[in-house]
């Protein structure tokens, strides 16, 4: 009997732990989210490790605004473990792979109040589906440029530095440059703008003066001059870049310019995601 009754409790242990198992598959368990709440006006940027490619996330007051898609999946993996089901904006800088690429899983499964693009078209199939899929779902699809202000939350400016026109021969000349203010810190994203767009924002006299700057191109050579770099005087450099990429970025010329001015640098591809919150006054990276 003894015999009997602890094989009993060992059979129903196990088949507790069966029934348990049975009940986590088919009803998946809630995502933990382990960055805690934001509080009510704390900024939070998440420069998105997407690989060789551009994501960033901007929170703020339940807010979210995406700029760029990374070329896959990544991104909205990424925006489906922190819960995000409403996107306000989604700013496409332009439509190269590797920061339209993802867009496809974001337009199905995140629903999205505007979604912003420069005015010029690419060849590629992922181009052609995306627009497919905004069409189907009519959203609302306006073209970004130089002046356009993006209404996120009353304590925060958000400002298209570029493109100023529409006659460029290159589609990263297209790229659409962001600045962000939020009370005294400022934020800059380059896209993968050039030397050409850099000098068109230089003289076109913008406030380009930011703490912290997300790289141009990956950190092309082809981007980030001395000028710029000066005007901008960020304290921090964010590169969003792929280990190991077929184009050698980030290129040592541009390496060599943030070591010798001093500027903390962060790469998605030795550091993964970088997150910076920013409670208007002073900046923090969480870990
Ligand atoms: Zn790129
Ligand atoms: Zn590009």
């Amino acid at each position: 009997m003894i015999i009997f009754k602890r094989h009993f409790k060992i059979y129903a242990v196990i088949s507790l732990l069966i029934f348990i198992l049975v009940l986590c598959i088919l009803y998946k368990l809630p995502v933990k989210n382990s960055l805690s709440e934001l509080k009510p006006n704390q900024l939070r940027i998440h420069y998105i490790d997407v690989g060789q490619g551009d994501a960033a996330l901007i929170q703020i007051n339940n807010k979210n605004l995406l700029i760029d898609s990374g070329p896959d999946k990544k991104a909205y993996l990424y925006l489906r473990k922190l819960g995000i089901k409403t996107l306000d904006y989604v700013i496409i800088t332009h439509p190269h792979e590797d920061h339209i690429g993802g867009l496809n899983y974001i337009i199905k499964n995140i629903n999205t109040k505007t979604y912003y693009l420069p005015n010029v078209i690419s060849s590629s199939e992922s181009f052609k589906n995306v627009l497919q899929s905004l069409r189907s779902k009519n959203f609302n699809v306006s073209t970004g440029k130089a002046g356009i202000k993006i209404d996120l939350d009353k304590n925060l400016s958000l400002l298209m530095l570029s493109p100023v026109n529409n006659l460029y021969t290159e589609i990263n000349h297209y790229s659409i440059v962001l600045k962000l203010n939020f009370m005294e810190t400022s934020f800059l994203f380059c896209g993968d703008s050039e030397i050409i767009n850099e000098e068109e924002i230089l003289s076109k006299g913008y406030n380009i003066d930011s703490d912290i700057i997300k790289i141009a191109h990956h950190g092309s050579n082809s981007s980030t001059s001395e000028n710029f770099l000066n005007e901008v005087s960020p304290k921090v450099a964010v590169i969003s870049v792929g280990k190991d990429n077929e184009y050698g970025h980030p290129h040592k010329e541009t390496l060599l310019k943030l070591k010798n001015k001093n500027i903390q640098l962060f790469r998605t591809d030795l550091q993964g995601t970088i997150v910076l919150e920013s409670d208007g006054y002073k900046i923090l990276r969480r870990k």
